[in-house]
């Protein structure tokens, strides 16, 4: 027994029923409620979609009856009878979920059609027009219901269209159509061995099924997977009364958005086509012509599409995508929906709104994916261009850049210096390279993961790199690299893509990245509502003050050994590590110590007004020493061509330092705190160079506030230890100077054993800072470059994780560790202040997190400070709308 409503009329239903009559239905009935001229039509409920599928695909019991009632209501409502030769009515069959998922589910036009409904379709319009409609329903009935392959129906007009010399099927003649129609029904009958069913009831019910089971055709499952639409929703069906587009040149069909998709300008933008159906736009067999032809070919129907838009655009307070129908001189509308639009659109259209009074300003922050505003942030290739793909990497630092291939550090600088552009190709980077990254305008690597050094550089001076390209190979002797039998040479153009992974042959055209107005505007009102702070990553002065422009509060990372990396410090601290006694070492820290001062006075002052945390030395030393094995060909060529003795001296040295620092797990090796505890004079150094620029700050009357960052504490006497020498060092300089000033010292929190002794380290601590990409290696115990390069990827196929951890925080783990970390840190140390500065720090979703976590800041790169920006408004409207 049932007695549960399958069915609704568009009359009874409204746009807040989108999860039971999907959303195309929804609208459909919204739009029949506020007066629109939408063609009759009911719905099957999603509802019914999932009984379907419950009863092992079968309809469940009372769909049937209902279904067949409500056609008699059409009938009544249109005064045609379903497959009535002398009157017939025709529907559409239409797909639609819950969520948009565009042409992923399939739709039937023309139903209710067979020889005799033709026939009398023909005599109450004209032939050609009955044929046109018959050989559509045959098609894709034919493809959709009956799964007659698409391209074979394809292939029978196309082989008339070549005997007639055409290039349209509007140029075929009737009797062309004719025999059309008969092929296409000996097509079906002989793929499926049974006539094209001539009985409208069964097409209807056929055709049911077919939007039912389109669901869980393949593309819709693959479409679900990556939205992340669950399986479960199902579709509804929309059944409506047929409107003809395709009557003659007084008709037509066409879609349009109220606003420019693209720039977000507020002009109607769209596309039409005189004489045809709704698939005829989007299937390209005609160019559509523009909508503003419409005006000029149709002008009264024009003047009242802009009108439907104008009052779908404000009922729905949204840009909307909206389908219609001209049926002799008669509008019709047929579906509407929030518009897809690009960042740049986003911005314009929810600021425009705003103050077009709309929206209000918090709706507006709600309506930019934060995710999205990446494509506005850096060069990027313009949206219009053919691209020419030819092997695809990680996506390790966003941005578009073209150049020539080179494959040596030397030559990138070389040829960059003499203003060319280079993109440099390498298997993986070494420090060695630094001086070619520097000079060319994105890097490619074949090796290496997310935090690659490639990867880590390219990022951190904002430049596009695309690694673990692994489809490439690199022979350097021959200079050229392969993908498959695809012959790349030096000197050859390439594009990457920092933000897809793509590296394509040629030069694509790029465009910049602007902050438009409405974009700042739209940011004003972010730091309005947000309560998290944002700060910046920034290794140099020229970072920080781009970090600020773009709204950064202060610096929340600054990595010294970037600074050891450039070109002309290298060679200094090289000798640092390879000194052999400690007046050696003292000596060459005495050269760093000016420079180093430099970088920081420079940082400081760009941040002038605020905090700028900075981090001591954290990686292992031998990251800043060349590679052993090539160290080892050189020397054995060194000694074959004859090489100066003292030169093959010199590098054996090297060699055995290099052999000495080597490391089984440097990941977890002699880095951060633990080389501040075993070589405390290159800290104090830095603690140096920090407070004598503080001192001349100060002392030239500038605000600032130096915050020292301990890396990679686990035990609270590491962090005692080495705050005492910091504090030390700051005595001295003050002592020195005469100057006072303000500094805090902190420490990073970064693995599992410091967060859960977060009570005993907050004591010696007046920061924490989550550095959550060590923190993720160390809470999963998982290397990123390996996990990320060997099987990450089957963790997301398998769904074991939901995401990759490193780019989105794992709340369930690390962000447990971080809960347990803030409210011990936060006990033991009221008001601590806390922030996050991994790359998470830029990650809307992990910015939610942060909020919610009540941590004080996140810092990001600076090209991500919008981002962070946007997301942490956002979190605070959102925590604010659903408090816990
Ligand atoms: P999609 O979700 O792929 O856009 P639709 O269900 O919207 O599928 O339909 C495909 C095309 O058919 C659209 O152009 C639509 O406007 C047109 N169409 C759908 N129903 C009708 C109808 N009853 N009369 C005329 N055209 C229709
Ligand atoms: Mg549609
Ligand atoms: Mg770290």
């Amino acid at each position: 027994m049932s007695g549960k409503k399958y069915v609704y009329l568009f009359e009874e239903g409204h746009a807040g029923m989108k999860d039971l009559l999907g959303g195309k239905g929804a609208n459909l009935a919204e739009m029949t409620n506020i007066g629109l001229p939408v063609p009759p039509g009911f719905i099957i409920t999603t509802e019914a979609c999932r009984e379907f599928y419950r009863c092992g695909q079968q309809f469940p019991p009372g769909l049937e009856d209902q279904v067949r009632e409500m056609m008699g209501v059409l009938e009544k409502k249109t005064g045609k009878v379903f497959g009535d030769p002398a009157n017939p009515l025709l529907v559409s069959v239409r797909s639609g979920a819950p969520v948009s998922m565009p042409g992923m589910m399939d739709t039937i036009l023309n139903l209710g059609l067979n020889d005799r409904t033709a026939e009398g379709l023909a005599r109450l319009a004209h032939r050609r027009f009955a044929l046109d409609c018959y050989r559509r329903l045959l098609h894709m009935f034919g493809d959709v219901v009956l799964g007659v392959e698409h391209a074979k129906f394809e292939l029978i007009l196309e082989r008339w269209r070549q005997k007639r010399g055409v290039r349209y099927d509007y140029e075929l003649s009737d009797e062309d159509l004719d025999q059309v129609v008969e092929e296409y029904k000996a097509l079906i009958e002989g793929e499926t061995g049974r006539p094209f069913p001539q009985d409208p009831t069964e097409q209807l019910f056929l055709a049911i099924r077919a939007v039912f089971n389109s669901w869980n055709n393949e593309r819709a499952v693959v479409y679900r997977r990556i939205h992340r639409v669950p399986d479960d929703l199902g579709t509804a069906v929309n059944v409506q009364v047929m409107v003809f587009g395709n009557l003659g040149s007084d008709c037509g069909t066409g879609v349009a958005f109220t606003r420019d998709p693209a720039t977000g300008v507020r002009e109607l933008y769209g596309e039409y086509l005189p004489n045809a159906q709704g698939e005829d736009v989007v299937a390209g067999i005609r160019t559509p012509l523009p909508i503003e032809t419409l005006k000029e070919e149709m002008p009264e129907i024009y003047r009242q599409f802009a009108d439907v838009c104008e009052r779908l655009e404000k009922h729905y307070r949204n840009m909307q995508d909206i389908e219609f129908t001209v049926e002799r001189g008669k509008l019709y509308i047929l579906q509407t929906r929030a518009g897809k639009r690009t960042a740049q659109a986003a911005v314009k259209i929810a600021v425009d709104m705003v103050r077009e009074g709309l929206i209000t300003k918090e709706e507006a922050l709600l309506r930019v994916d934060p995710a999205q505003l990446d494509q506005l942030l850096h060069r990027r290739i313009d949206p219009r261009a053919k691209l020419n793909v030819i092997a695809r990497g990680l996506p390790a630092s966003p941005g578009a850049a073209s150049g020539k291939v080179v494959f040596d550090a030397d030559e990138a600088e070389a040829l960059g210096n003499k203003g060319e552009k280079v993109i440099l190709v390498r298997t993986e980077t070494t420090p060695d390279d630094i001086h070619g990254i520097v000079a060319a305008q994105g890097v490619l690597t074949s090796r290496g993961g997310m935090t690659s050094h490639a990867a880590v550089v390219a990022r951190g001076m904002g430049k596009p790199c695309v690694c673990g390209c692994e489809a490439i190979r690199i022979d350097y002797d021959r200079e050229e690299f392969y993908v498959q039998d695809l012959v790349v040479k030096k000197g050859d153009v390439i594009t990457i893509d920092g933000a897809t992974g793509q590296v394509m042959l040629g030069e694509a055209p790029l465009v910049e990245p602007e902050l438009s107005p409405e974009f700042e505007e739209l940011l004003r009102w972010a730091d309005e509502v947000r309560v998290l702070g944002v700060r910046a990553n920034a290794d140099t002065p020229e970072d920080a003050a781009r970090a600020r422009a773009l709204g950064a509060e202060g610096i929340g990372l600054t990595r010294t050994e970037h600074m050891f990396m450039a070109p002309d410090r290298l060679p200094i601290v090289q000798e640092m590590i390879m000194a052999a006694t400690p007046q050696e070492r003292q000596a060459a820290l005495e050269k760093l110590l000016p420079m180093q001062r430099e970088d920081f006075y420079g940082i400081l002052k760009a941040m002038e007004g605020y905090p700028v945390t900075i981090r001591l030395l954290d990686p292992p030393l031998h990251e800043f020493l060349p590679n052993g094995e090539e160290l080892a060909v050189e020397i054995t060529r060194l000694r074959l061509t004859g090489g100066s003795e003292e030169e093959i001296r010199a590098k054996e040295e090297t060699l055995k330092k290099v052999r000495a620092l080597a490391e089984f797990n440097p990941m977890l090796g002699h880095r951060g705190c633990r080389l501040g505890i075993t070589y405390p004079e290159i800290y104090a150094m830095q603690a140096r160079a920090i407070f004598q620029a503080t001192a001349r700050l100060v002392r030239e009357g500038a605000k600032v506030f130096p915050e020292v960052e301990i890396p990679l504490v686990s035990d609270v006497k590491e962090l005692a230890l080495l705050r005492q020498l910091v504090n030390r060092v700051a005595e001295e300089v003050k002592r020195e100077t005469g100057v006072e000033f303000e500094y805090a010292v902190g420490t990073m929190i970064e693995v599992p054993r410091a967060a859960l002794l977060a009570d005993e380290i907050a004591r010696e601590a007046d920061f924490f800072s989550f550095g959550t990409n060590d923190l993720t290696q160390t809470v999963f115990g998982f290397s990123r470059d390996d996990a990320e390069a060997k099987f990450l990827h089957e963790y997301a196929e398998k769904k074991i994780l939901p995401e990759n951890p490193f780019i989105v925080l794992d709340q369930a783990g690390v962000g447990k560790l971080m809960q347990i970390c803030v409210e011990l840190g936060r006990r033991a140390k009221p008001g601590l202040v806390i922030g996050i500065c991994g790359e998470h720090g830029g990650e809307p979703a992990s910015i939610e997190f942060c909020h919610r976590l009540g941590l004080n800041y996140v810092s990001c790169s600076p090209y991500r400070v919008p981002v962070a920006r946007l997301a942490a408004a956002r979190a605070a409207l959102k925590a604010k709308a659903s408090p816990q």
